[in-house]
């Protein structure tokens, strides 16, 4: 407000006004506008009389999206409400972030990345396509918000465990980058979603008479890697110092990608990377269950792709960090993918799988390794549903007195097993956990709340820790700290009910600790880009936003 001329507000030249105010969704209060912004931003009038509070407009959307009859209503409710007010969006989010998360992201948002052509309202981020080689730095200019510090991009090949939905992946970026503002409190003004168009080979979506998307079948090769290059250059160019998540690429360019990226620009592959970080901080916590050490532990990997192999590589750090040299970590990771156990006598092997192809014979049936291996857990990261069937749930039961069960496979209809058969099968001696929420399962009497192996626990607070040090790069460190991080939040309480991740109401907590120690890790390891704060934990959480309205008188 000017103190000289009280009902003007001090507001920057060329803030909207009238109808272009309720228009901008950033700014947008709607009925929450008071009767003072109303007189001086040119609003009365153009809104019905009585002013609401933000509690009021909550039970408003609390009432639209629960009176909804389906998820992907729900989903498309909630999307028009961000289009119309952020700020409202992410107070009901934050609020209700446990109802939300299976509707804004798995498994909700891999039904509307299947719907998204026919159900696409407004545009969202920025799409650069084939047809747009040698502009993207032009088209980078074209987006109004300039102080974008988070870039999640996909380019659709590999959507959840769904596949290749090409452009139609978009959901995807978005979803995530409302994570990183509701979990960890990033201005939604730094995020921007981007889906690189690079065409696909999904002849359903290129035969949709609505498919908006290009055409033709995806590139490969160096024409591949050109576009990528040119992309990665347009945001150093628009917008120096962002960070650069890569989602649900195909694991052909995945693995590439983050060997030629990582230590040349901010960037890190939250399937490869954050999912290894979750998915340890999973084992930490079962241990706790079962009694066992790290370095005691044998994992049978169902699935040898992105989720799989990081994971490995990731534990393997940590039972290095744990004492062991890194030829006998690597021994206590086994996989299993598409041909069967992965062992030295197989021929072609993809390079992600060589570090992991052990002295053994080869057995073909998953089932059969887990008797002749006897792993005290196994991970499915496949996208096969049920592969976890009785039979190998019951070996492992045979074979531990707590079997720990990991079916990460994204979304729930691809889960390896759920969780009423991992505990069904096993007698309810099951450390579970999944990649999709799961409901309470009652087994004789008891209730048991298995965990999500959720990625939201821990990339939105890398992000906000590297953006609050200006980190050049994200290092491996960064998520091992955060996968012990997330273990050590999970209480007594939780370990009862049978989860062994903390509930989602605690997420911001748990991005603030991760956030912190990650810029810690920045700032120790010299590649923080500004002073350290005296008060780093206070800085941080400084930085986080929360969803109230501003006063604009
Ligand atoms: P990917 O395509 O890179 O790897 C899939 C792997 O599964 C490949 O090694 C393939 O050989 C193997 N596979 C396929 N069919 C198989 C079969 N019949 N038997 C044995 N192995 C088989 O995919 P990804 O990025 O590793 O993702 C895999 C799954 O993990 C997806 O469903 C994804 O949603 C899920 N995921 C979950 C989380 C999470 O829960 N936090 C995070 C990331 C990925």
């Amino acid at each position: 407000m000017d103190r000289n001329n009280p009902g003007i507000p001090v507001l920057p030249v060329g803030f909207p006004t009238g109808i272009q105010l309720i228009n901008d969704s950033m700014l947008n209060k709607n009925t929450a506008f008071t009767d003072e912004e109303r007189i001086a931003l040119g609003l009365r009038g153009l809104l019905p009389p009585r002013v609401n509070t933000i509690e009021q407009q909550v039970m408003r959307v609390m009432g639209n999206y629960r009176r909804k009859t389906s998820d992907i209503e729900r989903y498309i409710f909630l999307v028009s409400l961000q289009d119309r007010n952020q700020t409202l969006f992410y107070r009901v989010l934050v609020d209700h972030l446990e109802e939300m998360m299976p509707i804004i992201y798995t498994p909700t948002v891999g039904l509307a990345c299947q719907e998204y052509v026919h159900i696409y309202r407004r545009p969202k981020g920025v799409f650069v396509s084939t047809k747009d080689k040698g502009r993207f730095s032009e088209i980078l200019r074209n987006w109004p918000n300039r102080s974008v510090r988070v870039i999640v991009i996909t380019d659709g090949e590999r959507i959840l465990g769904l596949g290749d939905l090409g452009a139609a992946g978009m959901g995807i970026p978005v979803g995530k980058l409302s994570l990183y503002t509701a979990c960890a409190g990033i201005h939604p003004s730094l995020c921007l979603p981007v889906t690189i168009d690079v065409g696909t080979n999904n002849i359903g979506l290129q035969n949709d008479p609505l498919y908006f998307g290009m055409q033709h079948p995806r590139i490969r090769g160096e024409e591949y890697d050109c576009l990528i290059e040119e992309f990665v250059r347009a945001v150093e160019d628009n917008f120096p110092h962002t960070l650069i998540q890569f989602e649900d690429f195909g694991n052909i360019n995945a693995f590439r990608l983050l060997k030629k990226y990582r230590n040349r620009i901010c960037m890190f592959n939250d399937d490869i990377q954050g999912t290894a970080a979750v998915a340890l901080a999973g084992l930490y916590s079962a241990i706790k269950v079962t009694g066992q050490k790290l370095t005691g532990q044998r994992i049978l990997f169902f699935g040898a792709g992105e989720a799989g192999t990081g994971i490995g590589d990731l534990i393997v750090s940590a039972m290095e960090d744990a004492g062991l040299s890194e030829p006998q970590a690597r021994e206590h990771c086994w996989f299993f993918d598409s041909q069967g156990l992965i062992v030295k006598s197989r021929k072609n092997l993809a390079e992600h799988k060589l570090d992991y192809a052990h002295d053994h014979p080869f057995v073909s049936d998953f089932a059969e390794a887990v008797r002749v291996l006897k792993p005290t857990a196994i991970i499915g990261v496949s996208g096969q549903t049920g592969a976890f069937t009785p039979e190998v749930l019951e070996a492992m039961a045979s074979c531990n007195e707590r079997p720990i069960v990991f079916a990460l496979s994204n979304p729930t209809a691809k889960s390896e097993c759920t969780a009423e058969e991992a505990y069904k099968q096993t007698k309810g001696r099951a450390v579970f956990a999944s990649g999709s929420p799961f409901d309470p399962v009652e087994i004789n009497g008891k209730i048991y709340e298995p965990g999500q192996g959720n990625n939201a626990y821990i990339f939105p607070g890398i992000g906000l820790g590297v953006i609050a040090s200006k980190a050049r790069y994200v290092t491996e460190e960064m998520f091992l700290t955060a996968a012990k991080i997330l273990a050590a939040k999970v209480s007594d309480a939780d370990f009862k009910k049978g989860s062994i991740y903390p509930p989602l109401n605690q997420i911001r907590a748990v991005s603030a600790d991760i956030a912190v120690q990650a810029a810690e890790i920045a700032y120790g390891s010299g590649i923080a880009g500004k002073t350290r704060p005296d008060d780093l934990p206070e800085y941080i959480r400084s930085q986080m936003y929360e969803p109230v309205y501003n006063d604009y008188c």
